[in-house]
């Protein structure tokens, strides 16, 4: 098998979502809500009103 390593597939990078609170770019709303619960989990339920 052979790998690639430079397999950067960038052929459709219009599902670029910015997070709101790092202004990372991450793909798409999904992309943002997983970096979110993992970067921002804290801020992210301060974000829910009435969360706790
Ligand atoms: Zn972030």
């Amino acid at each position: 098998m052979t790998k690639k390593s430079r397999t950067d597939k960038r052929s459709k990078s219009g599902a670029q979502t910015e997070c709101p609170i790092c202004k990372k770019m991450l793909r798409g709303a999904k992309g943002v809500k997983m970096h979110m619960d993992e970067r921002h989990a804290d801020q992210r339920a301060n974000a829910q009103a009435g969360a706790k």
